[in-house]
């Protein structure tokens, strides 16, 4: 078989894990199988360049973070490889780049584009451990770029896909797909299997025990995908398609997200094609939205909240600044206080009242909801931070997942 594991932040997050994940890796090639390696930087080391980047500026070079921050995985690639070749293999640890990983120039959240396989094939058959640094790649100028942030599973599922490996492996520090963040409620159970997009919208919307994209390629390339742990030998969560799960739960997860703010936009002069103006210049400044509410106000203008990552708060604000300065706005204001709290399963889209559950149990604990958003496999609400914990709790409890 031809395997590709990738292994998070955590599990490279020392030298002893380091060689942790090296004799892992070894038990793998001499069980016979062809292995390609994708790591992560160290747990916190890419946190580390960003603040170290903040020093200097508020607002540095997109294009030089992504020199900066591409540096972290390239450590661990090396010294993963120096491990194995010390181990009597014959590794290589490979850039982005060597790996053939193109991508656009959406520096800091670019795009693969795709990934010429010819360097990695021919390691491969001369029978090498290829290690990738993950999160990666080069763009159409020569300039590195990196895949957002928990890029790492995108660089793996996409060499998976290009090298049509049999099984991609995440290895990270818990042992799977859980009902809810296991750190937040520990009496969250590991699910066997979950369908590709109950995991798109779990990622999606804020378990980032995998990065959304990387699932959403998964999905169209039909990899197989497995999260484990790189501390046992425990058995981890395959994600599948729906037709490969026999049991439809009602509910499969509940997830969070932090990182979201609300910006609030008051007296927005009510005319046709405002609406458009706004979210087309958000757009063009790479801002993403997601939850908008739009409410008349008495004297004929309108209202309009909508909700972003918090980290594009600056980005959209400039934007918003260019309306205010023109008057189409009179006033604005942001809260990076609230989060974003989801209960998502397949099962609803043939069951009613779930809706209603998730509200009344928000109801129960007196947690105020400030926005709603449904689709058929998902509901999601806004509420503040302070609740986070404690909303995830109940719907889990109310939820039944836990049994
Ligand atoms: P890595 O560094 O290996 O990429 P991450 O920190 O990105 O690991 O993701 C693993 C974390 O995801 C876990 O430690 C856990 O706290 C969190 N997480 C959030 N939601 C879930 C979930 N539903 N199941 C499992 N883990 C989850
Ligand atoms: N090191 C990068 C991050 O922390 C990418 C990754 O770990 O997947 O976001
Ligand atoms: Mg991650």
């Amino acid at each position: 078989m031809l395997i590709v594991q990738k292994f998070g932040g955590t599990s490279v997050g020392d030298l002893d894990r380091i060689q942790n994940v090296a004799n892992r890796v070894s038990e793998t090639k001499k069980a016979g199988h062809d292995v390609v390696i994708v790591v992560s930087a160290m747990s916190g080391e890419t946190n580390k360049l960003v603040r170290y980047a903040e020093h200097f500026s508020p607002n540095p070079s997109k294009a030089e973070m992504d020199m900066l921050l591409s540096s972290g995985e390239r450590v661990t690639a090396s010294l993963l490889s120096i491990a194995l070749n010390e181990m009597g293999h014959i590794a290589c640890a490979m850039t982005g780049r060597k790996a053939g990983i193109v991508t656009d120039t959406a520096h800091t959240k670019a795009r693969i584009e795709n990934i010429n396989p010819k360097i990695m094939k021919s390691a491969i058959k001369d029978g090498k451990i290829i290690v990738v640094a993950g999160f990666q790649g080069v763009n159409e100028n020569g300039d590195v770029t990196t895949l957002g942030r928990g890029g790492s599973d995108l660089s793996a599922v996409a060499i998976a896909g290009a090298l049509k490996a049999d099984l991609c492996e995440i290895y990270t520090d818990v042992s799977g797909i859980y009902t809810t963040d296991p750190r937040i409620e520990p009496k969250a159970k590991k699910l066997n299997k979950i369908s590709y997009d109950e995991m798109l919208e779990l990622a999606s919307l804020g378990a980032k025990v995998l990065q959304n994209r990387s699932v959403e390629l998964a999905k169209k390339l039909n990899v197989n995908l497995v999260t484990r742990t790189s501390f046992s030998h425990e058995e981890g969560t395959l994600i599948t398609k729906e037709e490969n799960i026999m049991e439809k739960p009602l509910v499969s997860g509940i997830a969070l997200d932090k990182n979201q703010a609300r910006i609030s936009l008051v007296g927005v002069k009510d005319r046709p094609g405002i609406a458009s103006d706004i979210f087309t210049k958000l757009s063009n400044s790479d801002v993403n939205i997601d939850m908008i509410i739009q409410n008349k106000a008495h004297d004929g203008t309108t209202n309009i909240d909508f909700t972003v990552p918090t980290n594009e708060i600056n980005d959209a604000k400039a934007v918003v600044d260019t309306f205010v300065e023109s008057g189409d706005i009179s006033a604005d204001s942001y809260n990076d206080k609230i989060c974003k709290v989801s209960v998502v399963g397949v099962g609803m889209k043939s069951h009613s009242g779930v809706a209603a559950r998730a509200f009344s149990t928000m109801a129960e604990e007196n947690i105020n909801i400030n926005m709603i958003s449904t689709s058929e496999i998902k509901i999601s609400m806004v509420i503040d931070e302070k609740y986070a914990e404690l909303a995830v709790r109940s719907l889990h409890n109310a939820y039944e997942l836990d049994k």
